[in-house]
């Protein structure tokens, strides 16, 4: 073999392994799951990355959850296939997206692949504080303004689900995380014991029996959903921002001291500074006359330890 020709084996071996390495990249499937802080975005993308391990992928995660203690947003990219080269996933390459928020989700579009990219997005909107920064009464939040309608028609596969309001039928709002895990598992080949598996090791105990609810309700409902598209939500209704004229309504905070995590978040992010830690790190209300009824807090409380009750008087009138 002359000098030539062994340079030709050479570059045709180096030819063939490129393609080798190019067909592994692309078998590479890349899920980006993003929401705001408490929400379980991590969670989720912990059950995927341990299921894809388990079923012999090569899997790289990373995450960013920095200000997820102010109400931040969170991310994280799962790639999984036969070999993964970056931990990350480049704009336009994510083959589905989960959005734990609204907002989120809108923010992160860029990176779904355009021709064949799956979204699907909680409706439920976190309005983040800088985005009610004009409190007066009526006044409009600058939370993003467009709909599911609006955005299921730029996406090449899309679905709008109101997990928040599916996990409060189960009976537990804390589970909206494990109902977008069943959606998703309709898009990925795995098995539902095996997801049901995984997911077990990450909820507390005593609550695998609702998570494995959550679980099918979000796979039954995107499998219903695709068979008749007309019965997905077209419409998230935006949370109003409306401060009542004192007099008309009465505000009350309900605080399930046993979720309140002492994390300070609502205390230092009332507007109106009318939240105190007590004696035992748990959140209550030290001034009442100062509460606008804003939600603020109860939006932003990664525990949903927070419900703020907002009665007409005459309602409570008519009541009496
Ligand atoms: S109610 Fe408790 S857990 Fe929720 S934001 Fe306030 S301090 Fe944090
Ligand atoms: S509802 Fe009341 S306590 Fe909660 S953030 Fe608004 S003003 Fe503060």
């Amino acid at each position: 073999m002359d000098k030539l020709s062994v340079q030709e084996t050479k570059s045709k071996k180096g030819g063939r392994a490129k393609k080798a390495k190019t067909q592994k990249a692309e078998m590479t499937k890349n899920v980006l799951i993003v929401g705001v802080g408490g929400q379980g975005v991590i969670m989720i993308s912990k059950v995927l990355a341990l299921l894809c391990q388990t079923q012999g992928y090569q899997v790289k995660q990373s995450e960013v959850h920095g200000m997820a203690k102010r109400g931040g947003g969170v991310f994280s990219h799962v790639r999984f296939g036969e070999e993964v080269w970056s931990p990350t996933i480049p704009m336009g390459e994510a083959d589905v997206l989960i959005a734990l928020e609204w907002a989120e989700g809108l923010r992160w579009l860029p990176h779904l692949k355009h021709d064949t990219g799956i979204f699907i997005a909680d409706t439920q909107q976190i309005v983040p504080p800088f985005a009610c920064r004009n409190r007066t009464a009526g006044a409009q939040t600058a939370y993003v303004k467009e709909t599911p309608t609006e955005i299921l028609e730029k996406v090449a596969d899309g679905y709008a689900l109101d997990a928040g309001g599916f996990a409060e039928e189960l009976g537990n709002s804390r589970v909206a995380n494990t109902i977008l895990l069943g959606a998703l598992s309709a898009s990925l080949d795995f098995a539902d014991e095996d997801w049901l598996n995984i997911i077990a090791k990450f909820v507390p105990k005593g609550s695998e029996k609702v998570n494995e609810q959550a679980f099918m309700k979000g796979r039954d409902w995107i499998i219903e959903v695709r068979e008749n598209p007309e019965e997905m939500p077209r419409e998230a209704t935006q949370p109003e921002m409306p401060i009542p004229p004192a007099g008309d309504v009465d505000i009350s905070l309900d605080i399930i001291d046993d979720w309140c995590k002492s994390c300070d978040i609502c205390v230092r992010l009332c507007p109106e500074r009318c939240l105190e830690l007590n004696e035992q790190q748990i959140v209550r209300l030290k001034k009442p006359d100062a509460c606008t009824g804003c939600r603020l807090c109860e939006w932003l409380c990664p525990d949903f330890a927070i419900t703020v009750n907002r009665t007409p008087v005459n309602k409570k009138k008519e009541a009496a």
